[in-house]
């Protein structure tokens, strides 16, 4: 077993992941910022490490810092959490490089996965379905790039291979914009990610989004744990998750799952992974896959009843698989709310001090988060401070025991989004369920 975790992230993620150590008895190292000496996980810690000043560049990006960090505290592994360096290729190779365990996939896999023109291939080799496109990167010929546009048929999108973010996109509506529109995103591409190279896809104008989540072992045994519904974004930023997606058959469940278990098998996956799909006209088209642990982990860890971090953990230390897929059932229904230190209606980052923090309970209830009163929200990450997540028999008791909890948890001193997820929980279309990702912007008026 590890006996040592080095946890190179901060805010809630790093304090579930500590959560999940101590569970399992293994030992953790916070590595943490100039701004960050107060975060809770850093302050229950085994150890602790300042790795640098508060920009992230500085610090929770700065893998020298980190690599020298666990070598002095003698860790065993390391994990990324989500986002910083968690799917950066050179690191996971770093780590590696430096004698400790990587929790995540290979880093090869990691880099087949950023390039999304290798991962599409990959995906369709093993009959993952994808958004009809150029099956492969535009070229030079002009001529070959308008046939593409017509076979595909208008609006086309244009991706870049590298992109990520939600950048690195143009959607082109008609043949007359088509090689402008693909110049101008491969200079972007070339400028924003250090590679030129851009492919076509169909544009689906009001699809869903819908992501199947993934565990697979060192010993080839791979499970999928169902699909969530993250349709609900702004900015292409997801607001509200749930697990089942509304309206998603057990047949679709289990036959969009068996692809996504095959393509693991067939590149050699290991550990979490999220295969991300848009979904219109009942048809399900791969868009791309995440190699790490998602924000939203939790409302499938509820519906399942499996602890996806737990997992991660046990199968970076080579251990076997405790579920097969027979194993795996969901269970009622589950939301999740971010919570973000920001205004409701301006979306303005709101850092400063929390002055009064309550979390709700209840049955079904569940708040992953790092404030406490008194805390002090730096000004420099991520305006993410929380996620609520309610379990329920069923979507409508999830959602009873969302609003619930929504007017129960207080967060004084600094501005929340805590008034727009009640907001988004009263809506009649949400309440349906099946809304697409445009939705909630719509209903913003921007
Ligand atoms: P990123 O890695 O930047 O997040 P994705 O490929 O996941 O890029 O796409 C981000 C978002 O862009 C999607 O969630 C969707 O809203 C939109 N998008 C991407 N491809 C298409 C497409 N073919 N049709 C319609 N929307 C798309």
């Amino acid at each position: 077993m590890i006996e040592k975790i080095l946890i190179a992230n901060r805010g809630e993620i790093a304090l579930r992941i500590l959560r999940a150590c101590r569970e399992l008895g293994i030992k953790t190292v916070a590595v943490h910022s100039e701004a960050d000496r107060e975060l809770k996980h850093v302050l229950l810690a085994d150890e602790s490490v300042c790795i640098g000043p508060a920009p992230s560049r500085d610090s929770y990006l700065h893998i020298p810092a980190i690599i020298s960090a666990a070598e002095v505290t003698d860790t065993v592994a390391i994990h990324p959490g989500y986002g910083f360096l968690a799917e950066n290729a050179d690191f996971a190779e770093r780590v590696e490089q430096s004698g400790f365990i990587f929790i995540g996939p290979k880093p090869e896999t990691i880099r087949l996965m950023g390039d999304k023109v290798s991962a599409i291939n990959a995906m369709r080799q093993s009959g993952v379905p994808c958004v009809p496109g150029s099956d492969g990167p535009l070229d030079d010929n002009k001529k070959r790039t308008l046939e593409l546009g017509r076979e595909i048929g208008y609006p086309v999108i244009i991706k870049s291979a590298g992109g990520g973010g939600g950048r690195g996109m143009r959607v082109v509506h008609s043949e007359a914009t088509l090689l402008n529109a693909m110049s101008l995103t491969q200079a972007e591409a070339a400028a924003a990610f250090g590679n030129p190279m851009v492919y076509m896809e169909k544009y689906l104008e009001n699809p869903r989004h819908i992501e199947f989540q993934l565990l697979a072992d060192q010993h080839g045994n791979v499970i999928h744990l169902g699909e969530r519904d993250c349709s609900m974004q702004r900015r292409h930023q997801k607001v509200v998750e749930e697990a089942p997606a509304p309206g998603v058959t057990d047949a679709q469940r289990n036959e969009i799952g068996a692809r996504c278990v095959e393509a693991c098998r067939n590149i050699g996956y290991r550990g979490a992974g999220t295969f991300e799909f848009l979904f219109e006209g009942g048809g399900f088209y791969f868009i791309e896959m995440n190699t790490r642990v998602q924000v939203e982990h939790p409302v499938t860890e509820m519906v399942t009843g499996i602890d996806i971090v737990k997992e991660q953990i046990l199968v970076a230390a080579s251990e076997k698989l405790r579920y097969r897929q027979e194993d795996v059932a969901m269970q009622g229904h589950a939301i999740e709310c971010r919570i973000n230190a920001e205004n409701s209606e301006t979306f303005i980052p709101s850092p400063g001090q929390i002055r009064e923090f309550h979390a709700p309970g209840g049955p079904g209830i569940r708040m992953e988060t790092h404030i406490y009163r008194g805390y002090r929200v730096p000004p420099h990450y991520d305006s993410m401070i929380g996620k609520l997540i309610a379990h329920g028999g069923d979507r409508s008791s999830a959602i009873s025991r969302m609003c619930g909890a929504l007017r129960e948890l207080v967060i004084d001193g600094i501005d929340t989004n805590i008034g727009l997820q009640r907001h988004i929980l009263l809506d009649a279309a949400f309440r349906a369920g099946g809304t697409n990702i445009h939705y909630l912007e719509k209903k913003l008026g921007i």
